[in-house]
């Protein structure tokens, strides 16, 4: 029997190197492999002729080899080609690196293959499809495979087996949902969810089980925050933080003037800072509002008083261009506070002098990374805490910084005042729930003179087209993004990947331009160089994963190109383009449906309507209602695991609900 608590390695066939693969996924014991579910499921319908396939659905097709599969290479690159003939009709298959199938298919022989439809001029078409005999594929015909987020060392079928594995010998246990609650919302076990998630019958199974886990997870959540403002409501504010000549005359100074929404947040956050209790603040406001110079201004107030105030930033890149921002800004306007970045990535010398400058008071204001949270930082007189775009960061790590101020009185021991910052959208009832333990200000107002960013949501057909138009932008000296959802094609889900997409672009620009790309996997040191030399101007084109979404602010990149655009979430693309339209210049954003489908071009076209990331966010609500199963994560607001706080915000009220009945409120 296994116990959820269990480390991975109990598991008949996990060693090592397994272990290792899985604790990379965030899997370490056997409960969080059980919690490891599904991100989609694979529909294994009978094969059907090519001209009843849709081009860009992926479909499974009957075929017989025509002839000798022809292998090439390119550079590092193998590609494969055979044409096949499904009911006479000729389908071009086409492999990259996978020079092995060679011998495979052999000339005469019958397969199933499956993949996404293409058409061309030279006709029909396969883009890597997987391969299978007529009996492999008659056995998973009709089933839903589940597939599972994969990594380095560890497919999804091994995923699969292992959690079969688990499920089948997992010690009973206490569902954490008291009876009563789940009577009243009608909620499966928790037990039988997971295995209906994992393994489900029917697709309409699905929806009540994960209906099950989400409910869960928010239930979880939300009591959390619950307790949070239980224990931490109306604290005394132990700081003396009422002189601020050196701030108010910095923003007098500013070679703009604050919007009336900025002054509006400024007022608030005075008057919190010097009020009876503790501040703590949630600060709302789209891409490109201009919340960082109020947290700026925020951490000058506080180390006018005297006191210390930090800034945590959910990348490095990001928290190395706040440091050099306020640096510039405070040598520019002779501003005495003294700044300091402590990151992850800095040599051990190097942290040790931050750390010794952080603790002797060297240091006014210190920005970073996770590494302000870590073990051996010790503040004097810290005072403020702000997080910036909070929705990468657990509650419990805001909770870590925040009780590192009270190990930085001198006695007594002190909360500091705390500030979150986030651009992401969420209609404001749902805010009150998510962030219940916070006030909430909103800058709804755009500083003005932004030139509005361009956008156009197109088919695959518009590439040729999209480089043309890079090439022609990286010849005026502007830089582009092209962000694909997957790193590599080493999983069998469909959708354009970083690294093949690099090379396409390397062969379809002039030579001299200059293609890198950037994924979430990559060393952080290697993320950092790749950063910092597309912010010098040193990368014409970065390729990436959404890693680009928070923050980086390059105002010379005019160009935002998504790839498979149809597979995010709507307010994550307006993120995305959010990265773009900081300069002077005019910028613009290629959204590419990648699925050929109109459904999924409609939900695109709000973004093409509205540049409001509320009214975006509210209109795919609209559109893909509650319990969209395949929308799953989408959104990349507050990480859960399973949950969407926008397409599942049903759940997210009952939940509420529910946690207020299990508190007695
Ligand atoms: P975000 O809210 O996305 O963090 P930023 O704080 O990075 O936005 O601001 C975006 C840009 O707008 C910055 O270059 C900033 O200097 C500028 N900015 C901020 N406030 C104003 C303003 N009131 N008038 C003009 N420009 C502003
Ligand atoms: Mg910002």
């Amino acid at each position: 029997m296994y116990r959820q608590t269990d480390p991975i390695s109990a598991l008949k066939g996990v060693g090592d190197k397994t272990a290792m693969s899985l604790k990379k996924l965030g899997v370490e014991t056997v409960g969080d492999l059980i919690m490891h579910l599904p991100v989609r499921y694979e529909d294994y319908r009978p094969p059907v002729t090519v001209c009843d396939g849709e081009v860009g659905n992926v479909i499974s097709v009957k075929a017989v080899i025509c002839q000798s599969p022809i292998l090439r290479r390119s550079g590092r690159r193998s590609i494969l080609t055979v044409t096949a003939a499904c009911d006479g009709i000729p389908v071009n298959m086409i492999w990259f690196y996978m020079p092995y199938l060679k011998s495979k298919l052999q000339k005469g022989s019958v397969f199933v293959f499956r993949g996404k439809l293409t058409k061309t001029r030279f006709g029909f078409g396969f883009e890597q499809p997987l391969l299978y005999s007529a009996e492999e594929y008659e056995e998973l015909s009709g089933s839903l495979m589940p597939v599972f987020r994969s990594g380095e060392g560890i497919t999804s079928t091994k995923i699969r087996k292992l959690i079969r594995q688990a499920l089948d010998d997992l010690e009973p246990s206490e569902d954490p949902i008291p009876l009563f609650i789940r009577e009243k919302y009608g909620l499966m076990e928790k037990l039988e969810a997971i295995n209906i998630m994992c393994f489900p019958e029917k697709k309409e199974d699905i929806l009540p089980a994960r209906r099950r886990l989400v409910f869960g997870e928010f239930l979880d959540f939300i009591l959390g925050i619950r307790k949070m403002r239980q224990e931490g409501s109306a604290l005394t504010n132990p700081y003396d933080l009422h002189r601020d000549e050196i701030t108010t005359g910095f923003v007098d100074r500013l070679p703009f003037d604050l919007t009336d929404a900025q002054k509006k947040v400024f007022c608030e956050i005075k008057s919190d800072l010097t009020g009876p209790t503790l501040m703590k603040r949630l600060l709302q406001g789209d891409v490109g509002s201009g919340k960082t110079i109020l947290a700026l201004l925020a951490l000058m107030l506080v180390s006018e008083n005297g006191y210390q105030g930090a800034m945590m930033a959910p990348t490095e890149v990001l928290a190395r261009q706040h440091y050099d921002n306020f640096t510039r800004l405070f040598s520019e306007y002779d501003i005495p506070f003294r700044l300091i970045l402590l990151t992850g990535s800095m040599t051990p010398k190097e942290k040790r002098d931050a750390r010794e400058k952080i603790a002797s008071h060297g240091a006014d204001i210190v920005i970073g990374t996770h590494a302000l949270i870590s073990e051996g930082v010790k503040y004097d007189r810290l005072a403020l805490v702000i997080t910036d775009e909070q929705h990468r960061f657990g509650v419990r790590q805001r909770d870590k910084l925040a009780a590192k101020a009270s190990e930085s009185g001198e006695g007594d021991s002190f909360m500091p005042h705390i500030m979150v910052m986030s651009a992401t959208p969420i209609p404001r009832t749902l805010a009150i729930i998510i962030y219940g333990d916070l006030d909430i200000s909103v800058i709804d107002e755009m500083p003005p003179g932004r030139i509005p960013v361009k956008n156009c949501v197109v088919g695959t057909n518009y590439r040729k087209k999209a480089y043309d138009f890079i090439k022609e932008q990286l010849r005026k000296g502007h830089q582009a993004y092209v962000v694909c959802p997957k790193i590599n094609g080493e999983d069998e889900s469909e959708g354009e990947n970083v690294i093949d997409y690099t090379d396409v672009l390397r062969e379809n620009l002039p030579p001299a331009a200059r293609v890198e790309y950037l994924h979430g996997k990559m060393r952080p040191a290697e993320k950092e160089d790749i950063m910092e030399r597309f912010l010098k101007g040193e990368i014409d084109v970065l390729v990436s994963t959404t890693v680009i979404e928070v923050g980086v602010d390059v105002a010379n990149a005019t160009v935002m190109m998504i790839e498979d655009a149809q597979r995010f979430g709507l307010a994550q693309l307006h993120q995305l383009r959010g990265r773009v339209g900081r300069g002077k210049a005019q910028s613009y954003c290629i959204f590419i449906n990648g699925s050929g489908d109109p459904e999924k071009q409609a939900r695109l076209d709000i973004l093409n309507h509205s540049n409001d990331g509320f009214e975006i966010a509210g209109e795919d609500l609209k559109m893909r209602g509650p319990g969209d199963v395949f929308g799953i994560r989408q959104s990349g607001v507050l990480q859960f695991a399973v949950g969407d706080v926008f397409t599942d915000n049903m759940i997210l009220k009952e939940a509420a609900e529910a946690a207020d009945i299990i508190l007695g409120l």
